[in-house]
């Protein structure tokens, strides 16, 4: 442990504005406002998409371990959203209402509960708001009509953003890539050498989508303002505009709620890393033309941008392609439970991760994960069974690291210090472990520093059980309580020397997709082999 180490440590958080990590202050003191670009409710999120809100939740609990308030913001995008982020094709929402012949509003109601239950499964704070795009819409309206004159063009299909009344967008118009070109002015950096991988990310993003470009539209860059609704046409969103009856674009979304909420500038917006080069780079742009900034080189650009810092979470893949949710066939988090994995597993998998790493999903790695909760569960058991009567809380840190056993201070300040810097959990998680297995350390002095990492790292590890973590995959045959009773059953066979009967039980066992696990370290006993 470094002399100059200290509690706290001061947050660091990589800005992908500036492509640094840069010191976190907020703008107004002891409170941070938080927005996170959320799911659009076609479908049901994939477990890449929960990826993206266990990594805003690992950031709200961070600035609250560092004893800021967090206004956090999730919206809900029940409108809107293409099936190109290039701004081509059908609206996800209408898509799959034809293909259910169910309407738009149950579709949009049915996903949002199951996203809703899949936060709740996780342990991942509800946002301050959830905001739903349906309901903005007015605001939408005023906020296009602002930037209509000076920044947008209409078009038979709609209004559309001419990115070319944006200077920094077109700076880089050859590679798309605004933030890139942003970079430029606000850090006074070189960013002329584009990122590799964002290259033409418009272009991709419509050639894997396999849909040509808007008829009309100047530049494949500009992007739907307003949707109208093709002529003779009712769809079952519409909302009446100066631009005639449609629906707004999916960018302006987000730029409409956030600044509705959070006011501008907030602090931080996040979003998966695809957001990175098309939707944020449009939201920025239309948050630099409605506040009227655009081209003025001694305006504080970065206050115009909307937020201060935009962070993004790399993906987690999946070898075998079940990560795409518009295609379907994808991995959720019911059919993660469903085989008989604990939601928090995925929540460690993800952890076990920094969040701009890619994560590659894979049965062992989810295996493993599961193994490493179960591990700390039992820990944190043993730790609570002999602290039978004791109390324990989670104070404040500075309280805490004044009154803690010495030996535990330095885990203190190594958890303090991964999780500050740009949100290190995989540098932060062996801390657990470490404060679960120290020696000579009062139990109740453990439980206390414990409670105060899973304050952070939300595993819930005061409250899960063994037991809990026994999810019965749904196809199973057979229940705990009757493996329970025949592994008696078996115990006693074994106790009478009758290990023919012995045998004869645990066969019956594995028959029914039990496997019998003897002398197990976790002492786990038995485990069902389906899913
Ligand atoms: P969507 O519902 O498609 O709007 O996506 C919801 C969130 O999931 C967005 O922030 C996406 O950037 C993010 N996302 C999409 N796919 C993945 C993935 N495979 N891994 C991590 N985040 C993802
Ligand atoms: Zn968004």
């Amino acid at each position: 442990m470094s002399e100059d180490q200290h509690i706290p440590a001061p947050l660091r958080l990589f800005n992908s504005l500036t492509r640094m990590i840069e010191p976190f202050a907020p703008i107004e003191d002891h409170h941070a406002r938080v927005y996170s670009c959320g799911p659009t409710v076609y479908n049901y999120a994939h477990i890449g998409n929960l990826r993206a809100y266990v990594f805003t939740d690992t950031l709200r609990r961070t600035l609250l371990w560092k004893g800021l308030a967090v206004t956090h913001i999730i919206n809900i995008t029940d409108v809107g959203h293409l099936t190109s982020d290039a701004d081509a094709g059908d609206d996800k929402m209408e898509a799959a209402a034809r293909a259910s012949a169910k309407s738009i509003w149950d579709i949009a109601a049915h996903y949002t509960q199951a996203f809703k239950q899949n936060i709740a499964d996780l342990n991942i704070l509800s946002p301050s708001e959830w905001t739903v795009a349906t309901d903005y819409v007015p605001q939408m309206i005023e906020f296009a009509e602002k930037i209509a004159p000076t920044h947008c063009y209409e078009i038979a299909t709609g209004l559309y953003f001419d990115v070319s009344s944006v200077p920094f967008y077109m700076k880089e118009a050859d590679s798309g890539e605004f933030i890139a070109a942003f970079n430029a002015r606000v850090s006074g950096g070189d960013w002329t050498k584009v990122n590799e991988a964002a290259e033409h990310a418009h272009e991709r993003a419509q050639l894997a989508s396999r849909i040509g470009a808007v008829e009309g539209k100047r530049r494949p860059q500009d992007f739907a303002i307003w949707r109208k609704s093709p002529p003779g046409e009712q769809r079952q969103m519409e909302w009446d505009s100066p631009w005639g009856k449609g629906a707004p674009g999916w960018h302006l979304e987000c730029s409409v709620m956030s600044q509705a909420r959070l006011g501008q500038p907030f602090d931080i917006h996040t979003g998966g890393i695809d957001h990175r080069e098309i939707h944020h780079p449009n939201e920025i742009a239309q948050n630099q033309a409605f506040h009227n900034c655009c081209g003025d080189p001694d305006a504080a650009a970065a206050d115009f941008t909307g937020a201060r810092w935009w962070m993004h979470n790399n993906f987690l893949v999946d070898r075998q392609g079940k990560m795409s949710k518009s295609k379907g066939g994808f991995t959720t988090l019911f059919s993660l439970i469903d085989a008989g994995v604990h939601p928090i597993a995925y929540r460690l998998l993800c952890l076990g991760a920094h969040y701009r790493s890619e994560l590659e999903f894979s049965a062992d790695n989810l295996a493993a994960a599961l193994t490493r909760l179960k591990r700390l569960v039992m820990g944190v058991e043993g730790l609570k069974a002999r602290a039978e009567g004791v109390t324990w809380q989670s104070p404040r840190l500075d309280y805490l690291r004044a009154n803690l056993h010495p030996k535990l201070v330095p885990l203190l300040e190594q958890f303090d210090a991964a999780i500050a810097d740009d949100l290190m959990t995989p540098r932060a998680l062996p801390m657990l472990e470490e404060a679960i297995g120290i020696k000579k350390v009062p139990v109740d002095e453990k439980l206390c520093l414990i409670a105060a990492f899973d304050q952070a790292l939300g595993l819930n590890l005061l409250t899960l059980s063994r037991a809990d973590l026994r999810v019965q995959p749904k196809d199973a045959q057979i229940t705990p309580e009757e493996i329970e009773a025949e592994l008696e059953r078996r115990t006693v066979a074994r106790a009478e020397k009758d290990f023919a009967l012995s045998d004869e039980i645990r066969d019956a066992l594995i028959a029914r997709g039990v496997e019998v696990m003897d002398g197990d370290p976790l002492r786990w006993d038995w485990r069902l082999t389906l899913g």
